[in-house]
């Protein structure tokens, strides 16, 4: 894969950018208890990414939040406007969730799954049902093979 990639994406006040060097893996909605109250809204959108291909221009805070799993996760957040930007799970090494609406050009990174639709609001209606997990889901059975095996070689490294 020698594609060239260059996302871009930042904070509302612009004090923060941050450039993606590689394709990102997968894209996800996630409609759980804790991703309503971090956004203010019904359902956030995770851009997830190599954790390398990241780098970030301008000053970030951060802090740990709980999570399902109880290992928690750590969000980053803009000094200034405090947009959230991106995070880590801790159950996920190597990686970073983007948030999808903060890149420069989100249209090009739809939702593939929606997941934790036991907690979608009611009122929100679906048209993909196949593409639904009422929790989480298998990593190997549901990304494209190619990110996969991508980020099982960037584990390697990283060990
Ligand atoms: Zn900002
Ligand atoms: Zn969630």
């Amino acid at each position: 894969m020698s594609e060239k990639y260059n996302l871009k994406g930042g904070c509302t006040c612009g004090k923060v950018k941050y450039s993606i060097s590689e394709k990102p893996l997968f894209t996800q909605a996630c409609h759980c208890v804790d991703c309503k109250i971090s956004t203010g809204s019904s359902y956030v959108i995770h851009t997830t990414i190599l954790e390398n291909s990241l780098s970030v221009d301008g000053k970030v805070s951060s802090t740990i939040l709980p999570t399902g799993s109880g290992k928690g996760y750590r969000a980053y957040f803009c000094v200034e406007c405090g947009v959230y930007l991106y995070c880590k799970y801790y159950i996920g090494p190597g990686r970073l969730n983007v948030r999808t609406k903060t890149l420069e050009d989100p249209s090009k990174f739809l939702p593939q799954v929606h997941i934790f639709t036991k907690d979608k609001d009611p009122w929100l209606n679906l048209s993909d049902k196949e593409k639904c997990f009422e929790t989480a889901y298998d990593r190997d059975k549901t990304w494209p093979e190619e990110s996969v095996k991508r980020y099982n070689k960037h584990l390697e490294t990283i060990k």
